[in-house]
């Protein structure tokens, strides 16, 4: 019997574990393991089902067409990470470039941050050699050190329950700082554009931002911030839920909450919007009886599922098939179109609206090959206007650069992952209109970035060159967006839709 769109036969938090598993983990201290997920059993939710359904409702409006998802946060957040700078450096460019997405897309913006959680890495290789040594590579500070240290990169289960602390202590703060003012647009937001080179691109940026700060002296010239609206936001937290034995843990059986839709909900579609095809969505006959209760992750709102773990006989799937929140799966050039509906059967048999978030990276080279097909596959299937499509122009273009840095010695090369902000921005351009060309609705971006001054991606307005990457090059994965690079990207999307 389904519950709230999730099919319980033959699922249960623990199934998962007699399926094949990719990228997953051996524990050589069996009794510290143990003694970590007990510990892990009993620790209260880090969300409420409540909030996961207030999502999963505002993912549902995505998916209608009425609004746009900003998903954004570190590729690996290190439990360093969970301090008061960084955690508002993050809030304050999310909700700057939520306003500027609003502006360009004229739609409500949900923003959901990579963050109070994103501690599991998966990896393309599980050893690396650093200075002649080989050892295991970082999987993340969930699972082992990043020390450059065969001892600490045996994976500890006593950092399951840290990542739970360290997850905590940011959802608390993120949530202390929200309702205490944090992303209160009654305050001035600070935009300097200092760095933006072009003065034409520096002028236009600038009239956008005066149109966005003008709109809001005037609501709260007239009284229209009384309401409350103005005071707060919302923010909801993801990560990749790749560690399952930490998933399980955290997952429990709940009655769903009063806000969450029962799966039959009517469709309301606006009769002007090209979404009124789907008033055609299969339904069951005879109706199925509403289930009351469902299995939430309470580890954060929204997981999703990595493009290497997305197999569909295999263990990651089938405990993402079981859970109430909403969940993304990564698609990339890896995917045949063919196996795309069989895995949205899985995930989601009752084609829930807004249950599930394609995140495509393809890379700028492949997207026009790949995407249309993936297109062409949900639309010709029950699931068709069901998902909500967001693009990750980060994961498809990774390159290698060679930079000089100093040592001991003086200085040696050494190689580095980064990414073109051109390449980043080509993939989101081509998304946008590859989706617009066949009558789909690109609904959202998913970015990696950080709040700080970083040099990890190359280009943008600052144009920052693959000598400047050893600056400030601290990522412990991949390379991400820094702040004014990831601002001018949203400026950049609010172009592309205002077109
Ligand atoms: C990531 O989002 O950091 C990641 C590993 O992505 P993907 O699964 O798309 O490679
Ligand atoms: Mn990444």
């Amino acid at each position: 019997m389904a519950t709230n769109g999730t099919p319980t036969v033959g699922w249960s938090p623990s199934s998962w574990k007699s399926k094949p598993i990719v990228q997953g983990v051996t524990y050589d201290d069996q009794a510290s393991f143990k003694k970590a997920l007990s510990k892990l059993n009993t620790l209260p939710p880090l969300v409420t089902p409540r909030e996961i359904a207030k999502l999963k409702n505002e993912l549902r409006e995505v998916a209608l067409g009425n609004a746009f998802l900003l998903q954004g946060g570190d590729c690996a957040e290190l439990f360093d990470y969970c301090n008061q700078d960084m955690i508002e450096a993050k809030v304050k460019l999310l909700l700057q470039m939520s306003l500027v997405l609003l502006y360009g897309g004229k739609k409500k913006v949900v923003r959901v941050a990579r963050m109070a959680g994103q501690y599991a890495k998966p990896r393309s290789s599980p050893m690396e050699t650093i200075d002649g040594v080989s050892m295991a590579s970082f999987r993340g500070d969930i699972l082992n050190s990043y020390e450059a240290d065969p001892v600490a990169r045996v994976p500890d289960p006593n950092r399951l329950v840290d990542a739970y602390f360290h997850s905590a202590a940011t959802q608390n703060y993120l949530r202390a700082a929200l309702s205490s003012g944090l992303a209160d647009l009654h305050a001035p937001l600070d935009w300097s554009l200092g760095h933006v080179r072009d003065p034409s691109v520096r002028d236009n940026y600038q009239r956008i931002v005066e149109r966005i700060t003008d709109t809001l002296d005037m609501m709260r010239t007239i009284g229209l911030d009384t309401g409350g609206g103005l005071e707060t936001v919302d923010l909801f937290t993801s990560h990749e839920g790749l560690l399952l034995e930490y998933e399980q843990s955290l997952t429990r059986l709940f009655k769903h909450p009063s806000n969450a839709l029962p799966v039959d909900t009517p469709l309301s579609i606006p009769s002007n919007s090209s979404k009124a095809r789907k008033a055609s969505l299969p339904t069951q006959f005879p109706p199925p009886l509403p289930p009351t209760e469902g299995y939430y992750d309470t580890s954060a709102h929204f997981i999703w599922i990595g493009d290497r773990t997305r197999q569909l006989t295999h263990a990651h799937v089938d405990f993402f098939r079981g859970i109430a929140n909403p969940i993304g799966v990564k698609v990339g050039p890896s995917m045949p179109p063919s196996d795309l509906v069989p895995l949205l059967n899985i995930l989601n048999p009752t084609h829930e609206i807004g249950k599930i978030v394609l995140i495509t990276r393809y890379g700028q080279e492949k997207i026009a090959m790949h995407l249309p097909g993936h297109i062409r596959a949900v639309q010709q299937s029950p699931h068709r206007d069901t998902v909500v499509w967001q693009c990750d122009p980060m994961h498809g273009n990774g390159r290698n650069a060679t930079v000089t840095v100093p040592n001991s010695s003086g200085t040696s090369t050494t190689t580095i992952k980064t990414r073109r902000f051109s390449d980043i921005l080509s993939e989101l351009r081509q998304a946008l209109q590859i989706h617009r060309s066949m009558s789909s609705y690109l609904g959202g971006v998913h970015l990696e970035l950080t709040g700080e001054a970083v040099t990890e991606c190359v280009g943008g307005a600052e144009q920052l060159t693959e000598e400047d990457l050893s600056l400030n090059y601290t990522t412990f994965c991949d390379p991400r967006l820094n702040e004014k690079q990831a601002l001018e990207l949203a400026f950049l999307v609010a172009g592309f839709y205002r077109e």
